[in-house]
Formats: structure tokens, sequence, C-alpha cells
């Protein structure tokens, strides 16, 4: 194994912040590389990265042993280092988790059990009175206080991620949007709106199009992306003295989604939600927002036929409460009694990417495909920000080692 020599390089689709915290780790690791990133909005971080709820999740729900599990624990102390280090806005504020019912509280103790094997410090079961002293308005029987979770700006992070690996020499052009990639020799063609770019590598990040990129490069994904829309309140500004911090409610264990809460956002405000709605455009941000080929795809698939007849329930609850504000404060008023429809002004929404498999179960964890000098994240939800300068530390390790490029700087745990 050598140093890699200037001439070799990598292609990055997509500017979201897994795209340019992994740009940023094989900087670090390998400063010869020649970096680009290729993003098809006119600046990076447009999409699910800057359309999210900004809270640091330390590890809590997820399977002891998965990705998401290992990422979330190393990335959040990563991504807190990084805010550090870098004057972002960030707060480690912590997170109550509540349980409302006695179904619910016996739900919380074993998310208490995965918490405490994920490695997560500080959790604690608290009795309803417990809850008060930390959330005076919140209602609960029952509730995990995680001290280690957090919020921050999400958008600060996407630009010093750009700015850092531009002044590392990696390049990032925008407006290009990658329409076919094709082996010419030993290496990738990617043509785009604009022009092509001839690499040794493509990584693929390209958020809710991860699948398509992923059959343009002749892999095959194993599932497909199917947006769910998230659409969120804002507290009016009299009445944020609700919420002090972070208030969840216990998940439902069918869905990979944590359910509406309330989030402080760290330049001010609370925000609610987001719902989980079946979108009819990948980039579906409105409710009218329709998309014929996204939506062809969808309803011609095999696993969203049978996703939709195991939860058409679900799918119906979500979209009736997305379009009438009485029930989504219905649901808001089970964690915060006092709210009223009188406190919700509108907000935004993101649209997640979330992988399908053909039996119509969501991808929980993080998935990987590899393909001939090519790795696509096919799937990178929820903690993947928080988690993602762990994620791109992975990424860069393993597409070294495959490539048998030796790194030149270690990295931290
Ligand atoms: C509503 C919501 C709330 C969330 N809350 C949290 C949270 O609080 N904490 C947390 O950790 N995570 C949260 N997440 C998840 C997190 O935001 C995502 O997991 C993460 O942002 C994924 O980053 P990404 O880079 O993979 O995707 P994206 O940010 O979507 O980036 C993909 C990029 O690829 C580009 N692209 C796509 N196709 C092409 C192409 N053909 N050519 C060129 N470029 C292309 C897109 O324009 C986009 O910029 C939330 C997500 C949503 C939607």
């Amino acid at each position: 194994m050598s140093t890699p020599a200037p001439s070799n390089s990598i292609l990055i689709i997509g500017g979201g912040i897994v795209g340019l915290a992994t740009g940023y780790r094989l900087l670090e690791m390998l400063p010869n590389l020649e970096v680009t990133i290729i993003e098809k909005e006119t600046a990076v971080g447009r999409h699910q990265s800057t359309h999210n709820s900004g809270v640091l999740h330390a590890g809590l729900y997820y399977k002891p042993g998965s990705a998401k599990a290992r990422l979330a624990v190393r990335g959040i102390r990563q991504m807190t280092e990084f805010c550090k280090s870098n004057g972002i806005a960030h707060e480690i504020c912590g997170k109550l988790v509540v349980a409302t019912n006695a179904a619910e509280a016996e739900r919380l103790k074993s998310l208490y059990e995965r918490g405490s094997k994920n490695g997560l410090s500080g959790l604690r079961m608290l009795s309803g009175e417990q809850i008060r002293e930390i959330e005076p308005h919140a209602a609960g029987v029952a509730a995990i206080h995680v001290p280690e979770e957090g919020i921050v700006d999400y958008a600060a992070v996407v630009t010093v991620l750009a700015s850092n690996i531009q002044s590392r020499g990696g390049r990032i052009v925008t407006a290009a949007k990658t329409t076919a990639l094709r082996r010419v020799g030993s290496q990738w063609l990617a043509v785009t709106t604009r022009g092509e770019f001839l690499t040794d590598f493509v990584l693929n990040t390209a958020g809710l199009y991860s699948d398509r990129v992923c059959k343009m490069a002749g892999a095959d994904p194993k599932s497909r992306i199917v947006p769910f829309r998230g659409e969120y309140y804002k507290l009016s500004p009299a009445r944020t003295h609700l919420v002090r911090n972070l208030v969840y409610p216990v998940p439902n264990p069918q869905f990979p989604f944590l359910g509406v809460h309330f989030t402080r956002l760290i330049h001010g405000g609370v925000e609610a939600g987001p719902n989980a709605v079946l979108a009819l455009a990948r980039e579906g941000y409105r409710k009218t927002n329709f998309n014929a080929k996204d939506t062809f795809d969808a309803v011609t698939y095999r696993g969203f036929l049978r996703f939709l007849q195991k939860h058409f329930r679900m799918c119906i609850g979500e979209t009736a409460r997305s379009l009438s504000r009485t029930l989504f404060c219905r649901s808001l008023q089970t964690l915060i009694p006092e709210i009223t429809l009188g406190d919700l002004e509108h907000g935004g929404a993101g649209v997640r990417a979330q992988a399908l498999d053909p039996s119509g179960s969501l991808v929980e964890d993080f998935q990987l495909i590899h393909g001939e000098h090519s790795l696509h994240v096919v799937n990178a939800p929820s903690p993947a920000a928080t988690a993602s300068l762990a994620i791109g530390q992975e990424i860069a390790s393993a597409i070294a080692q495959r490539q048998g490029w030796r790194l030149v700087r270690p990295q931290p745990n």
C-alpha cells in the first residue's frame, strides 16, 4: 500500500450533511485525495440536512449492535466536539421521553434498557411528579430523562463542513445534477447538468434519490426510497414557556419515526412535529406537491403495496392529522395538555428519505451497498445528521481500505 498519488480521486454525489461529512473525513485521512462533491441544488444542504428537528440524538432508541446505535453514540460526541471547535451554536439540554399511559410506561422500560445497552450515561426513570420538575407543563405517568441529548444548528454545520472541504482543496460543484454514470476503463464517468467528471470512485449520498443514483451505477439498491413528509407547527411566542427543552412521546415500535414531539430550537422558539405523511413527490414539502414519476415509482413497487396493506390505518390517520390542525393539536395535548389550537402557528416541513424493502418493511438501520469502485448510502434516516461525522469516518475508512489508500491521519473514536 502506498500514499495516494494526487491523481486518486473520488466523486461524491449529493452535498447533504452525509456527503459533506464524508468528504471532510476523507480529506482529513487522505490529504492528497481529489475530492469533488456534486450537488444538484444551487447550494449544499438544501434538503433533509436543513429540514429537520435540529436534535442531537444520543442513541436511546436503536437496536443494540445496529449501525444506528453505534454511530449515534459515537456521532453525538464527534458532532458536539466539531461544534465546539468551530463555534457552532449547540446545547446539550437533555430530553424527556414521556409515557402518558400504562402501556407506554411498560414500553418505556425496554427503551431504558436499550439506551443502557447502547452505553448512554445518566439515564433516569422519572415518576409523574419528577417529570414536572424538569418540564412543568408536561403530562405523563413516567418518563426517561436523557441528559446527553441536545439541539444544534445543522445549517451552520453544513456551511462549516463545506468551507473546510474547500479550504483543504476539495471541490464543490453546485447546480450539477448527476444524470448518468458509466464505466470508462478503470474509472467512472459521471454525466451531470454541469458537464462530465471522471473519477476513480463514486460515493452516492443522494438522500431522497439514493436508490436512483445506485441504479445509475448498475447496482441493486435492494429497497426503494419512499418519501415521508414531516410537518411542523411553531408555538406562538407567548406560549413557548410551555416547553423548556425536548419533550418526546414513547415511539410506536412498528415505525422508525419518533412521533410528534416538542423541540426548542437553538436560535429560539419551539417547534411541534413532525408527523409522517406519505408524500406524492420525493421533494414534496407541501401537501399539494405531486410528481408523476415519483408517485408511479411508489405505486408500482411491490414493497409499497405491501406496506400500505400492513399499515393502511396508520397512513390514513397520518393524512387526517396532516389535514386537520385540530387532530394535530390533540396529539400534542397528550404531552402538554395546556396547548390550544390558537397556540399553533404554521411551521415548515421536511421530507424523510426512507428505504422500504420488497416485503413492505421500512429499513430501520443505515444501509450501505457496495458496488464496483462505488459505495451507495441507500438509507440514512434520522439520526444520520447527528451521526454524520461518525458515518463519514466509517465510510472514508472503508473506501480507503478497499482502494488500498494508506491513511495519513489517525482518526478520533
Ligand atoms: C423531518 C425530519 C426531521 C429529522 N430530524 C432529525 C434530527 O433531529 N436529528 C437527526 O440527527 N436527524 C434528523 N433527521 C434526519 C437527517 O436530517 C437526515 O438523516 C440527514 O440529513 C441525511 O443527510 P443526507 O446527506 O443523506 O441527505 P440530504 O440532506 O437529503 O442530502 C442529499 C443531497 O443529494 C442531492 N442530490 C440528490 N440527487 C442528486 C443528483 N442526482 N445529483 C446531484 N445531487 C443530488 C440533494 O439535492 C441533496 O442536497 C430528520 C429528517 C427529517 C426529514
